[in-house]
């Protein structure tokens, strides 16, 4: 490979539109057909063509449909996934998390954002390109436009005309599907943080809390405009993601790319006149229908771009027409700065970028899974009675005095009885029995007396246990301290 320098040049050209090609070649009658302008400096309206990249971005926006199937889904007779805010519990497939378990929530966000650091630095903005949530609508949204209002040059002359009774009776459609698209993806949203099934039959009977309208309404409105009307600018212009991923690639990261050294000098394919040399052209024809397809209206040809959601959809474009004039495919391909420059690209576990990721990533794995199985659906904490710390009884006994704390993190009702061990001698007092709704505390007041000669230390140990009369594998012990006075 030679060494391509003009790799990220801007060399200026923008690719010739359809009246500017000459279509004397038989192959490029057939692609002639399929090129378009571009966009009109407003909406792009790409073209939508099949491929490889075109069919994986479906897979892999068909992930979202969990979005709107998970809220329905029960466990133990509860919603599976369901946040419940008011009652600050989180319950997770039978597992419910409460405020002092989220550390393990920091974990599950720490291991995301670490994937999304390491899928960027290995393969530039995947989830751009096939995962993001408003990639994925607006890629429904504008097929929803191409099956009601046609192909891009119906849709730019569609959008250039005048507002008439005609033009409005072709965008309502749309426009209607879209609103309840977004309804949908809002109202799946808030069924997440109440139940499902409680809020349909709430929004039959005009019962809906004025926070549950509120973000519903928001939430429909702004999928609308950004997936809908903003589209492109939203990931170029609004996108957080899109100002730091340049941070997080290196010139060993793949990305779709155009091979400068095989495509330059670009050009129409033409037939030599008799008597004259055929021009010494690159593999591109100028067809311009890598810029056609394109979501963003990048032209790949000019370098790396901000614009670049690195869908690969330029790839399937471009490997098309490569067929059609029986050139090799990839002159648009996933590479890599390195790669054009002639280097051997590192195993993934020889780059640093995805051995820190990768470290950090692993750390929070482990720490979630060790979260999971030392989850306990009990927590116990006693505090000792600070003022006084101890009692001297008339009898001979040293009394101290704890307010015990019970966590219920089941989604069972607990009926806990409290005891307790330590030295020779030792009686307590106590709630025999705390009621403890699921997510909910139960507090008790436990006095613990032990005779004064069988303690031979200030500080004797004790545990302090609790055992679910409703269920025995559920239990806790909490080992605590029991104060007394100086021997004299
Ligand atoms: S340039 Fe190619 S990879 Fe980048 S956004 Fe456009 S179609 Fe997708
Ligand atoms: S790179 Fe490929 S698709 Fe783009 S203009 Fe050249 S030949 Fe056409």
């Amino acid at each position: 490979m030679s060494d391509n320098k003009d790799l990220y040049r801007d060399n200026g050209q923008t690719g010739s539109l359809l009246d500017e090609m000459s279509l004397d070649n038989k192959n490029l009658q057939n692609i002639g057909v399929e090129i378009l302008p571009v966009h009109t400096g407003g909406t792009v309206h790409a073209k939508r063509m099949p491929g490889k990249f075109r069919t994986i971005k479906w897979i892999t926006a068909s992930f979202w449909i969990a979005l709107f199937v998970f809220p329905y889904l029960r466990w133990d007779g509860h919603q599976a996934l369901l946040f419940d805010l008011a009652n600050r519990q989180f319950h997770i497939f039978g597992i419910t998390i409460l405020p002092q378990d989220i550390w393990m929530l920091a974990m599950i966000l720490l291991f995301f954002s670490l994937l999304l650091a390491a899928s960027t630095a290995v393969a530039g903005r995947m989830w751009c390109g096939y995962f993001c949530f408003h990639t994925v609508w607006t890629d429904v949204f504008t097929w929803i436009e191409e099956k009601l209002e046609g192909q891009p040059n119906k849709r730019i002359k569609l959008d250039e005309s005048k507002m008439s009774l005609g033009k409005l009776k072709i965008k309502l459609p749309k426009f209607i599907a879209w609103g309840l698209i977004g309804f949908l993806t809002a109202f799946s949203f808030v069924a997440y943080f109440t139940d499902a099934f409680d809020l349909w039959a709430r929004l039959f009977s005009f019962e809906w809390g004025s926070t549950e309208t509120t973000v519903i309404l928001v939430l429909t409105a702004s999928t609308f405009f950004f997936a809908g009307i903003l589209r492109e600018q939203t990931c170029i212009g609004f996108c957080p993601y899109a100002r730091i991923q340049g941070a997080m690639i290196d010139t060993q990261t793949v990305v779709p790319t155009y091979d400068n050294d095989r495509g330059e000098p670009r050009g129409r394919m033409k037939r030599a006149k008799p008597g004259e040399e055929a021009p010494d052209l690159g593999d591109c024809i100028d067809c311009n229908l890598c810029v056609a397809v394109c979501p963003t209206g990048v032209d790949i040809r000019r370098g790396q771009q901000f614009g670049c959601i690195t869908c690969g959809l330029c790839i399937d474009a471009c490997d098309s027409v490569m067929d059609k004039i029986k050139k090799p495919r990839g002159l648009i391909r996933y590479a890599s700065l390195a790669e054009f420059a002639g280097q051997k690209l590192p195993p993934l576990f020889k780059r640093p970028r995805v051995i820190v990721y990768t470290a950090i990533m692993s750390f929070a794995a482990i720490m979630m899974v060790y979260g999971l199985l030392t989850m306990s659906p009990i927590d116990l904490k006693a505090l000792h009675e600070r003022s006084p710390l101890f009692v001297q009884m008339s009898d001979g006994n040293i009394q101290n005095k704890w307010t015990v704390k019970v966590v219920n993190k089941s989604n069972e009702v607990m009926l806990a009885n409290v005891t307790v061990t330590g030295p020779e001698g030792l009686t307590f007092v106590a709630d025999k029995q705390i009621t403890i709704q699921p997510g909910n505390v139960g507090a008790t007041t436990l006095f613990v007396r032990i005779p004064k000669k069988n303690l031979t230390d200030t500080s004797t140990p004790v545990v302090i246990h609790v055992q679910d009369i409703n269920n025995e594998q559920i239990s806790a012990s909490y080992e605590t301290a029991f104060l007394s006075p100086k021997k004299r």
